[in-house]
This record gives C-alpha cells, structure tokens and sequence, in this order.
C-alpha cells in the first residue's frame, strides 16, 4: 500500500498548525513547527498573498487528510462513501476517518502517533474480537474488542505510549483496559466528541464542485 514517505513536520508548517504526527516529539521544544512556525520552501516566510475561497478548502481538506495520513485518492473514496450514507456528510466522513483501525489503536494509546499505530497493526501485533487482523483502514465498529497479542505484549513502544497516551478520560467514546492491553470502541463517536479542529464542511464544498 503506498504511503507518505517524506518530512511529517513540513506538513504542519505547510498547513499552519500541529498536526501530531511525531509523538512525543510533538509536545516537547524540538517541535519543529514551534521552531520555524511558517511554510517550508525559499518563499515560505514572505507568502503574504490573499487565500481564495478554493484555497481554503484545499487547505482543510490536505489538513484533515494529512491528520489520518491517508492518501488523496483513498480520502475521496472515503468522501464518497460519506456522501452516500444517512447523515451530515461532513461528520460521517470524520467517523470514518476515526474509525480507521491505525486511528483507534492511537487514540487508545497503543501508539504514539497515527504513523507508528499504522506500522504496529500491519506488523500483526493486535487482533479484533480474537482474530488477526492487519489491515490499517479496517473499520471498527461499536463492540469490537482490540487487544494487544500476547507474544507482542513486551513491545517497549507499546508500553511507553500508554504510559504517556493511554488516557481516555477525555474520549467518551473508547474504553482502555491499561492492565490487559485492551480497549472497545463504545460507540460511534458524534463530531462534538471527535478531537480534532477541522471546518470540514469546507472539505463537502471543494468535493461537490
Ligand atoms: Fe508537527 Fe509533531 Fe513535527 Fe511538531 S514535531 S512539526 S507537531 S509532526
């Protein structure tokens, strides 16, 4: 499956804000983007020209893209899917974002960042309701029990993420069982309870041109 391979901190100063990609390394002073907080490139402090409407949806939409580190065409089957269920499209494309399997494994604390939650799932460290399963972009649905493999739960990336992630006290919507290496998604989550700052009623315009 192809993936994005190149710097992850140009992606926030491109986008203008901390998108978490690193980890720990996000919240401490080598953050880059706290560093050298403008856009990357020779022209990137003295781009001072007017955003067009079209612009600014672009914008949120590789913001929203890059947060989930999915690629452009695998976002737009997402939006499309969005757009064809019941519902507001923006926050059903969100949900399914949120509900990547690599989403969940972060969000529970398994994982430092999204990268690195992506790489332990297609390493085949997890399994869902008892069976294997290696697939980044599965969906999870409400009841589905994630727990760490026995053989991989000496992992030392897993047991210092949930030390310093594993806190869904502000997430209603997971359970983490930090002692058995296990967590469920309780339900699917309402845009309100999803932690991210996107205007993604910008992404429905740009797509529905
Ligand atoms: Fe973004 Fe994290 Fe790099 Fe900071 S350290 S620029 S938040 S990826």
């Amino acid at each position: 499956m192809a993936r994005y391979t190149k710097a992850n901190c140009k992606l926030c100063r491109r986008e203008g804000e901390k998108l978490f990609l690193k980890g720990h390394r996000c919240s401490t002073d080598k953050c880059a983007f706290e560093k050298r907080g403008f856009a990357p490139g020779q022209h990137g402090q003295s781009r001072r020209f007017k955003v067009s409407n079209y612009g600014i949806q672009l914008r949120e939409k590789q913001k929203v893209r890059r947060t989930y580190g999915v690629l452009e065409k695998q976002f737009r089957n997402y939006f499309e899917k969005a757009d064809m269920k019941v519902g507001v499209t923006g926050e059903n494309l969100l949900q399914m974002l949120e509900c990547r399997f690599d989403n969940i494994v972060y969000r529970l604390g398994f994982a430092p960042s999204r990268k690195a939650a992506r790489q332990l799932v297609k390493h085949g460290h997890f399994t869902i309701d008892g069976k294997n399963v290696d697939i980044p972009s599965y969906q999870i649905k409400p009841g589905n029990l994630i727990k760490v493999k026995d053989k991989s739960k000496a992992l030392d990336i897993i047991h210092s993420s949930i030390k310093e992630f594993g806190q869904t006290d502000q997430i209603a919507w997971l359970r983490l069982n930090k002692a058995a290496l296990e967590g469920e998604v309780i339900e699917i989550p309402k845009r309100q309870d999803i932690p991210i700052s996107a205007n993604e009623q910008l992404i429905v315009e740009l797509y529905s041109k």
